[in-house]
């Protein structure tokens, strides 16, 4: 076996049906007792309900969440948290508002309490990421990660079908390029591959009936061990073209995530097979690259990156910015095929048995 480093995270999980009982014990454990609750303003009723839960230890609701977290946003509601005196967030949502609490952490270390009502798992990571003229900025800080993660599964049964389909093929993207990361390791590497068979067989349940609990159950294991992959190990080439596409073209995130991840893989099947041996063990023996295209297009997800917005003389700019500072992937970066890749991912042209 190769050497290698592994840091555990100290994330404290509860998990299962009416786990949300737990939040005011919780709270009372990260030894807190004044809670400013986060949502979109999608989620206001959800962002209530919780802090009805919490009564007197609930501060305010602050329902501004927005994709990719707006300075402005990050701002406003760090001042909210000060002007209401709060000791910690409670964040109630998907990513979006798992990442306005991150933003909050950062300047002022509250804990997070994340409950998670979709499949990215940002609540995993230590991961942040702010929005400011135009441009993401990511980084790594441990004061971001969340203290403690509630799982409830019931809380995601009014996920729309196409936000749960994404969302979850975002979190199997997390764990397909943990499988090989530069400083891929062999806990990691067996949460990843357990991550995509959790998620691939409870997808396509949870795409067919929100409210199968036994399904979404399985559907957030995966996601949490997918979150867990992300925080752990480096990414590649996926991320990569995710960042500069979502970062470039304004797409929405999750579904640029489903939609690229199939050539992504295919672009380095040649260079990862034992990774690519595993991914298509865990879709349930298919090669992997076909076997996540037809597993997104079977959830009914857009499958071309023209149908969310991608301009076609966008392409070749991305495949510049994406090629432009060298960073780790398993096969070397070649901007031609870069440029490939993308106008397979623009066309939504499923892999080829001639590109493995
Ligand atoms: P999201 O948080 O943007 O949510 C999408 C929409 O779905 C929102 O309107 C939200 O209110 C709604 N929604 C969420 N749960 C719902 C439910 N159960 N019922 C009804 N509506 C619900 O989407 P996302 O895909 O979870 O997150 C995307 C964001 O997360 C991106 O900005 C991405 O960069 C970030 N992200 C960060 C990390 C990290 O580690 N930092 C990891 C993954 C994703």
């Amino acid at each position: 076996m190769k050497a290698f480093s592994y840091q555990n995270l100290p994330t404290r999980v509860v998990f299962g049906n009416g786990a949300l009982a737990s939040l005011n014990a919780e709270i009372e454990r990260l030894g807190a007792s004044s809670a400013l609750v986060l949502c979109t303003p999608q989620q206001r009723d959800s962002a209530e309900y919780v802090a009805r839960l919490l009564g007197s230890r609930a501060a305010a609701i602050y329902d501004k969440a927005a994709m990719h977290v707006p300075i402005e946003t990050a701002e406003d509601a760090r001042q909210v948290a000060r002007q209401v005196g709060a000791d910690c967030c409670v964040a109630i949502g998907g990513g979006s508002t798992v990442g306005l609490g991150k933003a909050i952490a950062m300047t002022s270390s509250l804990p997070i309490l994340a409950i998670p009502t979709t499949f990215a798992g940002s609540e995993m990571t230590p991961i942040y990421g702010i929005t400011e003229g135009g441009l993401k900025r990511t980084g790594r800080d441990p004061r971001v990660l969340p203290k403690t993660v509630i799982y409830d599964p019931v809380l995601t049964a009014t996920l729309p079908p196409l936000i749960a389909a994404t969302s979850g093929m975002n979190a199997i993207a997390h764990a397909v390029e943990a499988l090989y990361a530069q400083d891929a390791n062999p806990i990691i590497s067996l949460m990843a591959e357990e991550s995509i068979r959790a998620l691939a067989s409870s997808l396509p349940r949870v795409v067919r009936n929100p409210a199968d609990t036994d399904a979404s159950s399985d559907a957030l294991y995966g996601a949490w061990l997918a979150g867990a992959c992300l925080g752990a190990v480096g990414m590649a080439i996926h991320h990569k073209l995710c960042h500069t596409l979502g970062g470039t073209f304004n797409l929405p995130h999750a579904e640029m995530h489903t939609i690229v991840l199939p050539h992504s893989v295919a672009y380095n099947r040649r260079a990862t097979q034992e990774a690519m041996a595993r991914v298509g063990r865990a879709l349930g023996g298919v090669e992997a690259a076909t076997g996540l295209f037809d597993l997104a297009k079977s959830l009914g997800a857009p499958m071309s990156l023209a149908e969310i917005g991608m301009p076609d003389d966008g392409l070749e700019k991305a495949a510049r910015l994406a090629t432009e500072n060298p960073y780790y992937n398993p096969r070397p970066i070649e901007r031609e095929a870069i440029l490939e890749l993308l106008r397979s991912a623009q066309a939504g042209r499923r892999p080829t048995v001639a590109d493995i």
